[in-house]
């Protein structure tokens, strides 16, 4: 990987407000680890609600701070594309943070996330000088305009899977707007959330423009839903919690913004080019030790082509490299802790007692005999009613269904409580766009699958959440209000 090359980085241990590192209030701290290895990289603060004030204040102060709420849009747009080169020269070491504290591979880091979150600070850069109001032709002798605002202090809630690229699609489009923010990234990943706030500082952001605080959901992350000062959350995150949070933020009625879970289908019809369908399904499940929320987790199948593509599927996750995240030629990395490797495994065991067949992987593996890491499964002849049909595993678990026709396909796809992402394979146009059509789901991929753009908004239907990351509508929509003006004309 020439100009990809791992670094020693730093490593970041204290808060980030106001532009100055600071320790939590209590002086408690907790340790992320690399799950690769076991080993500890660092112990970071675990802010409370104390601390989470401190950061909610420095974000208010910032709104009111001349130098932020009356920059131009071409000063924000300037900030955000220097943040975007500073990222850029620093690609390296953030990218070898990521891999640390993640378990991902080093190539899906340095060659997927990093460039990703560099376009994305460029984006959203092109678009802070392009927020307008309009000019409305109201009846009476008025004139009516109308104003987009910031939102004002937006907390951003982060998980783990994609730590600084997530916290990139939530706060490039809420800086672009005008926004203040405090970041909470998820306790298992804090490292590079906590670079950000550094290098944003660095170039120039006004301090408490972002703030990064590390600490626990329900300790940090609650009282930054619950916090009198914050006028709205921006939450990726599991369904669950997603619930809470909305729940939580109605006393205080945020504007609230949700992407969770998702069980995504994959439909492969008899009339695809099976190998290209193979490896989309397979990188759909296991790109990212499918620790993602779009992957797409359950893949079905036209019967005619069923038992040829279970044996092909089979065979690629047998062939799917486990190791070092840091080693070139590793695919699959390691789950991101033991909690969560305990939960694949539970979903396993589910698959099996339920009577789905396990055609591959399965199992607990250890690289130099430590870390955390599972080998890539696939599950055939799973039925619908299933645990592993039905629950996000979030873990490198494919569930393969087989199907009669495309009614029954579309029927299968849409028989979940979720609605993020959906993936065809066909060579017949009419059919990709009848399904595309009829899939209840955020994003509809046709033979191709995890394609994302900073242009294209990304977000889910149903017990998948609302509002969009990406894109420029879904941006101005989610970090902005509309303020409508009446002039009388007549006196
Ligand atoms: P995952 O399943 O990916 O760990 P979670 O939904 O548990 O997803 O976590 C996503 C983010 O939400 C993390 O930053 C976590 O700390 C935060 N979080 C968890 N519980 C809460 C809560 N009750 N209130 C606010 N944030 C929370």
């Amino acid at each position: 990987m020439p100009g990809a090359e791992s670094v020693t980085p730093t490593i970041p241990e204290r808060l980030w407000i106001a532009n100055g590192w600071e320790d939590a209030a209590g002086g408690g701290t907790f340790p992320t680890s690399n799950p690769a290895t076991d080993e500890v990289l660092a112990r970071v603060p675990a802010a409370e609600a104390e601390d989470v004030d401190r950061a909610v204040g420095a974000a208010r102060g910032a709104m009111e701070n001349p130098d932020w709420c009356r920059m131009s849009p071409h000063g924000r747009a300037e900030l955000l594309w220097k943040l975007a080169d500073a990222i850029e020269a620093e690609a390296d070491e953030l990218a070898t943070l990521e891999t640390l504290d993640n378990g991902k591979t080093y190539f899906e880091s340095r060659k997927v996330d990093l460039p990703s979150v560099v376009e994305n600070f460029r984006y959203f850069a092109g678009l802070a000088d392009k927020i307008q109001g309009a000019t409305i032709p109201v009846a009476g002798p008025f004139l009516n305009y109308t104003l987009r605002e910031p939102v004002g202090v937006v907390g951003c809630i982060v998980p783990w899977n994609f730590p600084l690229s997530l916290a990139a699609w939530k706060v490039a489009p809420a800086l672009a707007c005008g926004n203040a923010i405090v970041l909470k990234p998820a306790e298992q990943t804090p490292l590079t959330a906590l670079r950000l706030g550094e290098l944003a500082g660095r170039v120039g952001f006004p301090p408490g423009v972002l703030n990064v605080v590390s600490g626990f959901g329900e300790t940090a992350g609650a009282a930054l839903v619950r916090h009198a000062d914050v006028d709205a959350i921006a939450f990726t995150g599991s369904t669950p919690v997603g619930k809470t949070i909305m729940r939580e933020a109605a006393e205080t009625l945020k504007k609230v913004s949700l992407e969770l879970g998702g069980k995504s289908p994959n439909i492969v019809f008899a009339d695809a080019d099976l190998k290209d369908a193979v490896r989309g399904a397979s990188t759909g499940i296991f790109y990212g030790k499918g620790e993602v929320c779009a992957a797409g987790s359950r893949i079905l199948v036209q019967r005619t082509v069923y038992d040829d593509f279970v044996a092909a599927m089979a065979d690629r996750a047998e062939k799917t490299v486990i190791g070092d995240p840091m080693r070139r030629d590793t695919r699959l990395g390691a789950i991101v802790s033991e909690e969560q490797l305990e939960r694949v495994l539970d979903y396993v065991e589910a698959g099996q007692a339920d009577g789905a067949r396990l055609v591959a992987g399965g199992e607990r593996a250890r690289v130099d005999g430590r870390g955390n890491f599972v080998t890539a499964t696939v599950f055939a002849d799973v039925e619908p009613e299933m645990k592993i049909a039905q629950e996000e595993i979030f873990g490198p678990v494919a569930a393969i269904m087989p199907f009669e026709d495309l009614d029954d396909a579309i029927r299968m796809a849409n028989r979940t409580i979720y609605g993020l992402a959906a993936g065809i394979w066909t060579r017949d146009i009419g059919k990709a766009h009848r399904v595309a059509a009829e899939v209840r789901a955020g994003t509809v991929w046709v033979n191709t699958y995890n394609q994302y753009d900073s242009a294209s908004p990304f977000g889910g239907y149903k017990h998948s959440g609302f509002g969009r990351d990406l894109g420029w509508e879904a941006a101005i929509e989610k970090y902005t209000q509309v303020k409508s003006v009446w002039v009388a004309m007549d006196r």
